[in-house]
């Protein structure tokens, strides 16, 4: 397993996605330092280094808006002329999206560049879900076409060791994830210093899930190495029945990707 360091640019890719198809990644996350409201011990972009305060912050490493969508306009200007059609513009890469202050204002304009110059791709958003209680985010991630939200665990204190939260509750997460429609849910499997494979853990999981009544689950464990020592993958035999279990007790169709 390689380990991924943080892009150094807005706009990456674009990349062949399991998942999406041929995607134009969008970072919007600071390229200088890892930056994310979640420190997640399996991240493939490292240790967090930097914990998000607020909605308000804006610190000096923050990318600034009129460069990230000039590198939007120039990435898909780059992919028309070249004739390629992309299915996706995926907002993901360094940190989490929708810690950036005007994740609304940047997903806006993108839409507005995604009609004008590729029409036929979908936006999507990958998000750790920290900011959903507010019904503002609620909105902005409501004008993604593919809406990807994370929840590795049911029970809070696994949540906390695995995810490392700033700021926020599971309860309130998952209060927030539950009021946007057509969610699709993305957990990541682990073992080893942390296990969220135990049956244990995967029935409070099931019983978010319910509550939450994504459209999809998409199950999955690391594919690139982690930055603590300690934290292994899955296998993929395990990975398949906990999808199985999930799948046969939401009545949600849920998939497994990865764990070879
Ligand atoms: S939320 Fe995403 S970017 Fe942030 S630490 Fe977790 S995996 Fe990494």
């Amino acid at each position: 397993m390689q380990r991924l360091g943080l892009e150094q640019r807005y706009v990456y890719g674009p990349v062949r996605s399991r998942r999406l198809g041929w995607s134009l990644g969008v970072n919007i996350s600071p390229t200088a330092v890892k930056h994310c409201s979640f420190g997640c011990i399996y991240c493939e972009r490292g240790l967090t280094r930097v914990f998000y305060g607020s909605p308000q912050d804006r610190p000096e490493y923050m990318p600034p808006t009129s460069e990230i969508l000039e590198e939007i306009r120039t990435g898909l200007e780059r992919e028309r002329a070249a004739g390629r059609q992309l299915d996706a513009i995926t907002f993901a890469g360094n940190g989490e999206p929708t810690d950036h202050p005007d994740f609304g204002e940047i997903t806006v304009e993108t839409r507005r560049l995604r009609d004008q110059l590729m029409p036929r791709a979908r936006m999507a958003l990958l998000s750790n879900a920290r900011h959903v209680q507010s019904a503002r985010i609620r909105d902005v991630i409501s004008q993604f076409d593919i809406r990807c939200l994370k929840l590795d665990a049911g029970e809070e204190s696994l949540w906390r060791r695995i995810d490392v939260p700033f700021g926020v509750t599971l309860d309130e997460v998952v209060a927030g994830i539950a009021k946007i429609s057509g969610v699709t849910i993305q957990s990541m499997f682990i073992t080893g210093k942390v296990d969220n494979a135990t049956e244990a853990a995967v029935g409070a999981l099931i019983e978010r899930l319910r509550f939450i009544r994504p459209i999809e689950i998409q199950v999955y464990t690391l594919d690139r190495e982690p930055p603590l020592s300690g934290v292994r993958p899955v296998d993929g035999e395990r990975l398949r029945e906990i999808a199985a279990r999930i799948q046969r007790e939401t009545g949600t169709p849920a998939i497994a990707y990865g764990g070879e």
